[in-house]
């Protein structure tokens, strides 16, 4: 079936990597442009492989090139609701051809060719090949299949372009339903294969964490493929619809984790969230000292206020942990009304980068945008404590809030011990500061134990942070 690609395809190469000594070159990623698209058409070359650009054998080892791939199909049984789906395979699928990596979806793929691929013949139409095979193979009601590889700058970025507007057209048609319109959500469980304890819940109002799949194409693949990754969950007993608990989903989590997540709030970073596979679009991280949330996507490449990029975050959060204070999302749900309900929404947000700010501005309050601050005009806590505070951020009330129920805790413990000793209390003149308010935390520690928090508020007289 492959025998006139240079390279081995199989599931066995799905996990391999290529790192950079071992790198011929490098397809769009962060540092240049790509997207997929795969699109059902009326006409289709069955067979057809086009590539408009430099292929392999033209480029310049250690380099790095604009990449599109576009993949139409054609098939009776075919809807134009299965694409997301179906495109959503292309990241499993290549990464079975030994010396091809590829990695994430949509306008994120990030894809690198090895030395000895090159070496052995590969080009881009033992790619396209590959892909065609393997596609017909997982879908059998592909009747029809054609491959298109972009690599010359231009033609990338009219496909880019019209890539766009095509993923807008699919996320635009999930906004119209909610969480309370529909009688199921369903379950996908495509990334255990490197997260194997996770199970991505998407509800209209929770797009999936890759931001590649919605409730629409969810229903769809589920017809197609009733036995296949992504399956129906009953809606049934709602047991918080604020933080977004039901009986249903948490029986799933449980089965398709082995038991190791047996609670999962939709709605909230707190508690029990979502667990987070790796290709999430966006992770939303807690910031104790301000008792707000901020938001960081994977195209940032700063550190956040947390200290640490990204990639350090999502590597702390991924692989299907349920970490609390940390959930993996999807920047389509940033849309929703439902966003992170449960702890506030758009009121607890203290800092995202201005690039994500900006392409939600539309949905974020209008009373809030301009007092959630971007690296723009903060990064450290004290910087953006001093912009919390100067644009009246709701969150600034809260942290007055705690800090008075603090002083009340503190005047009620010196009456108990006036009482207790008979003797005179002598009240610190730096009254010891609130540094944390953590509505649930799981701290990890050894011996098998591990430390719940509940409604912990954390005092301290000096906090030292030291880097490693
Ligand atoms: S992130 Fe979630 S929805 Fe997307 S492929 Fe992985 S498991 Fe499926």
């Amino acid at each position: 079936m492959f025998e006139d690609i240079p390279v081995d395809v199989s599931p066995m190469y799905e996990g391999e990597r290529i790192r950079a000594a071992n790198m011929f070159v490098e397809l769009a990623g962060p540092k240049s442009i790509g997207a997929e698209l795969v699109q059902v058409e009326e006409d289709v070359e069955d067979g057809k492989i086009e590539v408009i650009g430099p292929d392999l054998n033209g480029m310049t080892e250690g380099e790095i090139y604009p990449f599109g791939l576009l993949i139409q199909i054609k098939g009776e049984k075919l809807e134009k609701e299965l694409e997301g789906v179906i495109e959503r395979r292309t990241h499993e699928l290549c990464n079975y051809i030994k010396g091809f990596m590829h990695l994430n979806q949509r306008d994120q793929i990030w894809c690198r060719v090895s030395k000895e691929a090159v070496e052995s013949g590969f080009g881009f139409e033992h790619l396209g090949k590959a892909i065609s095979i393997l596609f017909k193979e997982e879908f059998p009601i592909i009747e029809a299949i054609s491959i298109k590889v972009l690599t010359d700058r231009e033609e990338v970025e009219t496909f880019l372009d019209n890539a766009s507007k095509q993923y807008e057209e699919r996320d635009a048609k999930a906004r119209e339903l909610s969480d309370e319109d529909v009688d199921v959500f369903y379950g996908c469980v495509m990334c255990q294969s490197f997260a194997p304890t996770h199970t991505c819940v998407v509800t209209p109002d929770r797009t999936a964490l890759c931001g590649a799949i919605n409730w629409f194409d969810c229903r769809a693949a589920a017809k197609m493929d009733p036995d296949g990754p992504i399956f129906e969950i009953e809606k049934g007993e709602v047991l918080d619809d604020v933080k977004g608990e039901y009986v249903n989903v948490n029986t799933v989590m449980a089965d398709k984790s082995q038991g190791t997540v047996d609670r999962v709030y939709l709605h909230s970073v707190f508690g029990y969230p979502h667990t987070s596979c790796g290709c999430f679009e966006a992770v939303a991280f807690y910031i104790p000292e301000l008792d707000g949330i901020g938001i960081v996507d994977r195209d940032y490449k700063g550190e956040t206020p947390l200290g640490i990029p990204f990639s350090a975050m999502a590597g702390q959060c991924s692989g299907g942990k349920q970490v609390e204070g940390f959930a993996g999302l999807s920047l389509e749900y940033m849309r929703s009304p439902k966003f992170l309900q449960a702890d506030g929404g758009y009121e607890r947000i203290i800092w995202l980068p201005k690039a994500i700010k900006d392409s939600l501005i539309e949905f974020i309050p209008e009373d809030l945008a301009d007092k959630i601050p971007t690296e723009e005009e903060a990064n450290s806590i004290k910087e953006i404590r001093k912009f919390l505070r100067e644009h009246e951020h709701p969150v600034v009330e809260r942290l007055k809030e705690s800090k008075k129920s603090a002083a009340q805790d503190v005047e009620t413990e010196e009456v108990v011990e006036e009482t207790a000793t008979g003797s005179e209390f002598m009240v610190d003149e730096a009254p010891m500061q609130q540094v944390g308010y953590v509505p649930e935390l799981t701290v990890p520690s050894s011996g098998g134990m591990k430390i719940i928090f509940k409604n912990a508020k954390i005092y301290a007289e000096k906090v030292i942070i030291k880097k490693k």
